[in-house]
Order: structure tokens, then C-alpha cells, then sequence
């Protein structure tokens, strides 16, 4: 950190994870940035790539403000998410150490990952944590006026491959399934977010103060099981689950999830115009069909694992 730097130096969280690398690497594609990543454990295989591609890597932990301090040392922008399935409620203290060391940095522009209150959405009906925290870190940000843009991110393609892939059932076709009914679902590729914040730093006074919705596709559930079955040459069909059953499912995490599919089911609306602002923001955006495609020998390992192709 003591090398002086004669391009500015934006500071990345998540850089280990699927936000946060597509905005490095996309950053350090750039070339106009000098791109430092903060992580619990530099010498982590995922940090030591982001170093060979060029990243600076500094150790820090989002509990711990002083760390936080010291790595936007000499920044001018930061680009901010928080982790809630790793820490669930501890995420709101560890989003607020966040904001309030770029405020106390006196940092440029933040660019920070946070969602609507789904609570709020549902009038107090339906909380859905995940979402209810970070639009609360959202509003406290906000609320200090420091310089910064918001984006809201919608279900990742990659969900597929870790919450949700399609099951096998007894029929011989494959099933997902949660309460989402025929509301389209916003879908986007984590990949694809980082030449997003790249415009966005570069364009300072054009975001400033905004909230970014990012979307690849914005279908209804039944279009995505097509498309999947056409591209991968399996049979694989939505079924739209009722939000109590879902909710009983007993995972951890399962009524919040219900609670998050209902209230897009019955309060959101569609988001054509952040589908038109995101491919004008990145023309490189992935429909649904095209990673599906790309990443089709990963999805035809999944579905022939035998814990997914076992009959249920
Ligand atoms: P991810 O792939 O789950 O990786 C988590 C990242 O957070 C890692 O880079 C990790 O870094 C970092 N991290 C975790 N705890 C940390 C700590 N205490 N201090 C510093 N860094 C820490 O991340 P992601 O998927 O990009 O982001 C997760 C967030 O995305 C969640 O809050 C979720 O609600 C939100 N989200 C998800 C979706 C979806 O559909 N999946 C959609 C919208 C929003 P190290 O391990 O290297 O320290």
C-alpha cells in the first residue's frame, strides 16, 4: 500500500466471490484502475489469481473497521457487498462498518450491492432479511450523503447450479420449483455486473446518488424451463410451489425464501426498463439461453450426478 499510485485506486470487496470478481477482473481489464482486493485470507487460491492478474491483495475482515480503514487508505472509489448467507444478521453491523469507513475515508464514490426492502414491498406482511438489511444499509448511506450509487442485483443464473438445480423425478424429467408462479422472475449472470460498475465509476456524475437494477432476463419461470430443456436436450419443468408449503421445507433459510419469491410473485412488477438500461450499460449482458449454453457440459455434470438424478 506504501507504492505511490498514479491511477486511482478503487478498493473491491467480495473479490473472492461472484459479485465482487466479475468487478475486478473486469477492472483490472480496464487497465485504468490500480485495483486493490480485500479478503480474510490473502493467500486464499481465488486472491493469489487476483494478484497474478495484477490486483493488489490486502487481509481484512468486515467486522473489524480498522482493517477497513486501512485498506481504503489512499482510495478513490470502493466497491461494496456484504455476505448475509455467511453471516445472516450480522450483516447489517458489518455492511454499516463498511459505509461508515468510506465516510470516514472521505472516499470518492462507493458502489455498493444492496436490494429494496421486500418488507416495505409487502407493507410488513412478508420479511425477507437478506433484502430487509441491505436496504436499510442502503438507506443509512444514504442518510450520511456520502457519494455513492446502488445496485440491485435479482437471481443469479448461477442459482441454478448451487440453490436450485433441476431435480430428477420418477417420470424421468427434471423439476424446479418455488413460489414464483407466473410473475417473470429478473434473472442477470453475476458475471455480468462488472462492466456495469466499471461505467459507473468512469461516469461519476451520471450515477451518482442512484439505484442501478441489473437484469439479464425478466421471463416467467416456464420460459427458463424451456429454454434449459432446449439448449441441454432434458426435459425440465417449473413448478410453482405454494409459499407455506415451501416455507415448511425446513432448510435453513426456507421461509425466507418463500417470503422472497411471494413478494416478487405479487409485488414486482416487470422490469423492462432495467433489462433496456442494463444491455444499454453492458451490451455484453448473457440472455438466459446463451450461459446456459456456455456453461452446458457444467449444467449436463450436474443434472447426471447421481444425488440429482436419483428418482424422488
Ligand atoms: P459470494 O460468492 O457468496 O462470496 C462472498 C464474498 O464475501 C467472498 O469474496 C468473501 O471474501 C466475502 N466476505 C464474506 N465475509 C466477509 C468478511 N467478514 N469480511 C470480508 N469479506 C467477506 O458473494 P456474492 O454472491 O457476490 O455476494 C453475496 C451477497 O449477494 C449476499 O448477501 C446475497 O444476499 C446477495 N445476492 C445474491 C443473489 C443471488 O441470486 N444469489 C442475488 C442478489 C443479491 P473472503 O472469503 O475472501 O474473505
Amino acid at each position: 500500500m506504501s507504492q505511490i499510485q498514479t491511477r486511482p485506486t478503487i478498493l473491491v470487496f467480495g473479490a473472492t466471490g461472484a459479485q465482487g470478481s466479475s468487478v475486478a477482473y473486469r477492472l483490472l481489464k480496464n487497465r485504468g484502475y490500480h485495483v486493490r482486493c480485500i479478503t480474510r485470507n490473502p493467500g486464499s487460491e481465488k486472491a493469489l489469481a487476483l494478484e497474478a492478474a495484477g490486483a493488489e491483495i490486502v487481509g481484512g475482515d468486515l467486522d473489524d473497521i480498522h482493517s477497513l480503514l486501512d485498506a481504503m487508505q489512499g482510495c478513490y472509489g470502493v466497491f461494496g457487498v456484504t455476505n448475509f448467507w455467511e453471516h445472516f444478521e450480522k450483516e447489517f453491523q458489518q455492511g454499516k462498518n463498511l459505509i461508515d469507513a468510506a465516510h470516514q475515508s472521505g472516499i470518492a464514490h462507493l458502489i455498493f450491492s444492496s436490494l429494496p426492502s421486500y418488507s416495505d414491498l409487502s407493507s410488513g406482511q412478508l420479511p425477507v432479511p437478506h433484502c430487509d438489511i441491505k436496504a436499510a444499509l442502503e438507506n443509512y448511506a444514504r442518510s450520511l450523503q456520502i457519494p455513492a450509487t446502488f445496485i440491485h442485483m435479482p437471481f443469479f443464473y448461477e442459482n441454478f447450479f448451487s440453490f436450485f438445480p433441476p431435480q430428477k423425478e420418477a417420470d424421468g424429467n427434471y423439476y424446479f420449483g418455488f413460489p414464483q408462479g407466473n410473475t417473470p422472475l429478473a434473472m442477470t449472470s453475476a458475471e455480468d455486473l462488472g462492466p456495469i460498475v466499471a461505467l459507473i465509476f468512469s461516469c461519476p456524475t451520471l450515477y451518482m446518488g442512484r439505484t442501478v437494477g441489473v437484469v439479464g432476463e425478466d421471463r416467467p419461470c416456464k420460459e427458463y424451463a424451456a429454454i434449459m430443456s432446449r439448449v441441454l436436450g432434458v426435459t425440465i419443468r417449473y413448478r410453482h410451489i405454494q409459499r407455506d408449503i415451501f416455507a415448511g421445507f425446513g432448510f435453513p433459510g426456507a421461509e425466507e425464501l418463500a417470503n422472497m419469491f411471494e413478494v416478487q410473485r405479487l409485488y414486482i412488477p416487470r422490469r423492462s426498463q432495467h433489462v433496456m438500461e442494463s444491455y444499454g450499460m453492458n451490451p455484453g449482458m448473457q440472455s438466459f439461453e446463451s450461459w446456459v449454453l456456455r456453461n452446458k457440459t457444467q449444467f449436463l455434470e450436474l443434472l447426471n450426478q447421481p444425488e440429482y438424478a436419483q428418482e424422488i
